[in-house]
């Protein structure tokens, strides 16, 4: 494909799309800090050889003034005002290959002489070329250059890195589009790729089909031909949307034109279209769309859940918006980082929009490293997705504990290929809980930030205190490899009886990474939490367990009231146990049958 082809079918699509009408009326726009300016390539569009471009600062590029607000708001005098955004993947650079980025080193050039064309990486290059082509674009925002890298994670070097990603969302919601090197595994990959002969687009056939024979001429039948994978494997699978901080940049853009392994296609609220499957035939085979962002959807998401039984949470304030976070935060755990630091961070633009704009106000509403603050217990109880190994006959979780993501009660301390299933939210009926279908209460909690202005950012430090009703000290063990399930536990008692209860159905976070949790003077605990899942009818909910590792203790300060400051015993979140009624005879019984008072202190 040529890069006008592809210009021609994606106006073709910008013409339909009323996602980013706000560029085509005149007044102020919203603008991020710093952007690469194109107007050399506009003003040398036939001979290309010698184009630059060149780093502005927003606030002092002549053309945009700044308005009353401030910041980000800006008023152009130029025609071509628009910015657009591109969505690539790093990859890794070659050994002794420095890759081409914004540094203190680098800035003042970038600024003054500029950026030649050969010295971009090819989907850099590719991307502002194609930027430069469309109608009143003269600006384009790619992160490694328009965001000062830091070298290291001394405070002058993070500096700027913490400021800008306070914006990275906006960054993408205020663009006029956003340009993905969807089939690009690196910045060498470029946007444009080779169509494959085999491809075929012929979609029309005639197909004979002798059974259905009535007459002579009935044996033909004129079909279509929808391949119900194309979207799946040309967007959802490609190499740029494995990669986490792609989501939110996918998820917030008004509109996604993404260059693909053999075609190019489009993604905005409104519509999904590419260049082999229109808008109506992709809508047959996606029940799922990725920016639908709707309570309609949401409430679509929950009654495919509930397969036709009575919803026990319709009460529930923003029942549906809750339903679209789990569904957000259950496909965006299955994703990479590189650094996993990163794993709030490059999803705090999505939480952001839906503390602002997707929930209805409330003022006690905060975010707690991935979770919300209102609910919080429900939402305590998520688990690890494991896999069925069909050769060994067992279920396996190769996921890893990774506590630079977050607390250990928190599903973003957690690498899983497989993911994590968001806790269901709901509220227990807490308020009155005259149901006992809730154990324990969450009471307090403080997270700390590494950056203080983004509270959905990065977190260095997460507690929370709980009160449970039960807490009973548990034995963990491995069972024998011939055994389909991998682990045990049993209550610690003495002296231990001689058949004792033995608990196989729960899951550990991450088996791997958690080596000493099987140590013989680990102290390990089982926390009974509540009877799940509420959508289910109710002799078949299981008790739902938290297994915890006793850690040590720890102070406790909270951020606001400052009523439970203290010490505590502290716990680290190991795993989550299902207790069934009618496979563990008297389990759930036993394990609820010490009560306690004590406060303790996930961290
Ligand atoms: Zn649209």
């Amino acid at each position: 494909m040529t890069s006008s082809d592809v210009l021609d079918t994606a106006q073709t699509w910008m013409k339909k799309c009323k996602c980013a009408k706000t560029w085509e009326v005149s007044g102020e726009k919203w603008y991020p800090r710093r952007l690469l300016d194109l107007q050399d390539l506009r003003a040398n569009r036939h001979d290309l050889r010698n184009a630059r471009v060149r780093l502005v600062e927003s606030a002092e590029c002549p053309g945009l003034q700044t308005t009353s607000s401030g910041g980000h708001r800006f008023r152009s005098r130029r025609q071509d005002d628009r910015y657009v955004t591109l969505s690539h993947c790093w990859g890794k650079p070659g050994p002794g290959v420095t890759p081409l980025r914004m540094t203190f080193d680098t800035e003042r050039r970038f600024k003054t002489e500029g950026i030649g064309l050969q010295e971009l990486p090819k989907t850099f290059r590719d991307a502002v070329i194609f930027a430069s082509r469309l109608d009143k674009v003269g600006f384009i925002w790619i992160d490694s250059l328009c965001i000062r890298q830091p070298l290291s994670s001394a405070p002058d070097q993070m500096q700027d890195w913490f400021e800008q990603s306070r914006y990275m969302g906006t960054v993408y919601q205020k663009g006029f589009l956003n340009i993905s090197a969807t089939a690009s595994s690196d910045g060498n990959g470029g946007l444009f790729f080779d169509r494959r002969a085999e491809h075929p687009w012929e979609t029309i056939i005639d197909l004979s089909y002798p059974p259905l024979k009535l007459s002579e001429s009935d044996s033909i039948y004129r079909c279509m031909l929808i391949d119900q994978f194309s979207w799946k494997n040309l967007v959802e699978q490609a190499p740029v949307n494995r990669r986490a901080w792609v989501f939110q940049e996918r998820l917030l853009a008004p509109r996604v034109l993404h260059f693909g392994h053999d075609q190019v296609a489009w993604e905005c609220c409104e519509f999904q279209s590419s260049e082999s499957q229109s808008g109506e035939q992709l809508a047959m085979t996606q029940a799922k769309r990725l920016k639908q962002l709707t309570p309609a959807f949401g409430r679509m998401l929950r009654e495919t859940r509930l397969l036709g039984l009575p919803d026990p949470d319709l009460h529930l304030k923003d029942l549906y918006t809750y339903e679209l976070w789990k569904n957000v935060v259950e496909t965006y755990s299955q994703l990479q980082l590189t650094k996993f630091t990163d794993k709030l961070v490059a999803l705090a633009g999505v939480a952001r929009l839906f503390q602002e704009s997707l929930f209805r106000p409330d003022p006690r509403q905060t975010y707690v490293a991935g979770l919300w603050s209102t609910h919080l217990e429900s939402q305590l109880l998520w688990s690890v997705n494991e896999t069925y190994k069909n050769n060994t006959g067992v279920y396996d979780n190769p996921a890893r504990r990774r506590p630079e993501g977050g607390p250990s009660f928190s599903w973003a301390s957690i690498d899983s290929p497989y993911g994590v299933t968001y806790g269901d939210v709901t509220d227990y009926g807490s308020r009155s809980d005259t149901s006992g279908e809730l154990l324990f209460k969450a009471v307090d909690h403080s997270i700390g930030l590494a950056d203080p202005k983004n509270p959905f950012g990065m977190v260095t430090a997460g507690r929370l205190l709980l009160a449970p009703r039960h807490l009973r000290r548990i034995e963990l063990y491995k069972l024998p490899v011939s055994s389909s399930l991998p682990f045990a536990f049993r209550l610690k008692i003495e002296p231990q009886p001689k058949r004792p209860q033995q608990f196989k159905n729960f899951q550990l976070d991450a088996p791997d990474s958690d080596v000493d949790i099987f140590r013989a003077d680990a102290q390990m605990y089982c926390m009974p939490a509540a009877y799940g899942e509420r959508t289910v009818i109710k002799r078949e909910q299981y008790l739902y367990c938290l297994l915890l590792k006793y850690e040590g203790s720890v102070s406790f300060t909270a951020s606001g009231s400052g009523r439970k400051e203290g010490r505590y015993r502290a716990f680290r979140r190991v795993g989550i146990a299902k207790i069934s009624d009618c496979t563990d005879e008297w389990g759930q019984d036993m394990l609820k049958e010490e009560v306690t008072k004590e406060i303790i202190c996930l961290c």
